[in-house]
């Protein structure tokens, strides 16, 4: 098989851990054709955006202390993970480089006195740069042929939308097959950096936070892979959040669409753009466990064994959010209402989570983060309260819990069942969304009764009877 197995920050953070990786992958490679990519170690990105900040702030040393923590983070990684000295000179010496340029990078930018995000997308590419040296040279130390690449060096070529690149699918398809045949015609595993690509001037750009994920896609489609696994600290995708819902199960099968909302709305977050490049080629998918390999974990595929009847597969929750209803006499039959609210809370760039208008127009309730709150009531409030707007009711605390399966279309009495099992407990629903797909059916509760909500539903499902 042609494999693109891809690893996340904490699955490669521990010199224990990175030896068990180049361990499997060793074994792998014996059977297939694999590529590798890898996220940052856990908590570079997160340090490398700090020290974004403090150039801001014009903390020239705040930033170098950042920068001298994560050179020693991966200094130690580098000594203890690898064995053969030869490596682990080659490899010391290698990462010294990255972390010359890292502090000359740093000085530019202090000079400059700005962040600009072509900038910080170079800035922020250094966490994958690191750990796909560390990786590699582990896999050299098993035994094996590897070496690292970022994702310009593989042939990732993307728009210039620094921070939120998009790939040019074509150009990229024809380097990174050309780039990844050449390695596996020489035995050699690939370990590919995530996150980032360049844009046609060279410069680099990313696909955004978690955007590794998108990576591992873009390669796997680019490859014709069979098969593309995302490797985590979570066995893969639940029926629940296994500390909610004690016996919650683990998903054998689920279809991309059930994924793409499991992951936004569930534990287990991946970057919402990884199932595009899915799906049109049709390539499968493992959610597995780095620790836990034993695990088959969920296999994600265009179409489940029918044998998995369940309507409902999933009961998820996001807590700590804000309702705002938002009321308004002359919003009846006035065209454009709608358009002038989201625009105006896209202005303050508020990420609406869920929607509903009733029928009768005199309200629109909508669901943002409890942090998006404040500033969402206060643009409408400036733009709109008094023209299109009487008055706005806000809610704060509040929880959405949504239900997913796509069993659930066309089946007659899955929201009585649902709504049925929520008033045994007394738990009062402040708002319902269900698109048309009847895909994932949403409603909001308070924040302290999402346990129970969570709990009576599963049980009423019989979740943890799933196979
Ligand atoms: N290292 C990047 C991040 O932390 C990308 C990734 O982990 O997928 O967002
Ligand atoms: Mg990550």
């Amino acid at each position: 098989m042609r494999l693109v197995v891809k690893y996340g920050g904490t699955s490669i953070s521990a010199a224990k851990d990175i030896q068990a990786v180049a361990k499997h992958l060793n074994l792998l490679s014996k059977k297939h054709q694999i590529v590798v990519v890898c996220s940052a170690v856990s908590g570079t990105t997160d340090d490398l955006l700090e020290i974004s900040e403090s150039i801001k702030k014009e903390n020239k040393s705040r930033a170098e202390q950042l920068a001298s923590k994560i050179t020693n983070r991966h200094k130690q990684l580098a000594k203890q993970t690898i064995k053969k000295s030869n490596i682990q000179k080659k490899l010391l010496a290698n990462l010294d480089q990255d972390f010359a340029e890292l502090l000359a990078l740093i000085d530019g930018m202090v000079l400059l006195g700005e962040v600009t995000p072509r900038s910080m997308d170079y800035l922020i590419s250094f966490g994958e740069r690191l750990s796909i040296k560390l990786i590699s040279s582990a896999i050299n130390d098993s035994g094996k042929k590897s070496v690292n690449l970022t994702g310009k060096e593989v042939g990732i070529i993307t728009d210039s939308n620094f921070g939120e690149s998009k790939p040019l699918i074509d150009t990229t398809r024809l380097r990174v097959s050309k780039a990844i045949d050449s390695f596996f015609s020489k035995k050699t595993i690939p370990v590919v950096g995530g996150f980032t690509g360049a844009d046609q001037h060279g410069h680099i750009t990313t696909f955004g936070r978690g955007g590794s994920d998108y990576s591992a896609t873009i390669i796997g489609s680019c490859i014709k892979a069979d098969e593309i696994w995302l490797m985590s600290d979570v066995d893969g995708l639940m029926t629940a959040d296994p500390k909610i819902v004690k016996n919650a199960k683990l998903l054998k099968e689920v279809s991309y669409v059930e994924a793409i909302e499991m992951t936004l709305f569930g534990a287990k977050q991946i970057h919402p753009r990884t199932f595009e490049p899915l799906l049109t080629k049709k390539i499968p998918m493992k959610i597995r466990n780095s620790f836990n390999t034993k695990n088959e974990g969920t296999l994600v595929t265009v179409s489940p064994s029918p044998s998995v009847k369940n309507t409902v597969k999933c009961v998820s929750n996001v807590r700590n959010n804000g309702l705002i209803d938002i009321q308004g006499g002359s919003m009846v039959g006035t065209p454009g209402t709608a358009a002038k609210i989201f625009a105006t809370l896209a202005k303050s760039e508020i990420n609406v989570m869920m929607i509903s208008q009733n029928p009768s127009e005199s309200s629109i309730t909508i669901v943002v983060k409890n942090s998006d709150l404040d500033k969402a009531v206060s643009s409408l409030e400036m733009e709109l309260l008094g023209k299109i707007i009487k008055k706005l009711d806000v809610t704060t605390d509040v929880a959405i819990i949504a239900l997913i399966g796509s069993g659930m279309r066309g089946t007659v009495g899955v929201a009585s069942k649902i709504f049925g099992a929520i008033e045994k407990n007394k738990i009062n629903v402040s708002m319902i969304t269900q698109g048309s797909s009847e895909l994932n059916l949403a409603f909001v509760v308070k924040n302290s009764d999402t346990n129970a909500a969570v709990r009576a539903l599963h049980n009423s499902f019989a979740l943890d009877k799933i196979h």
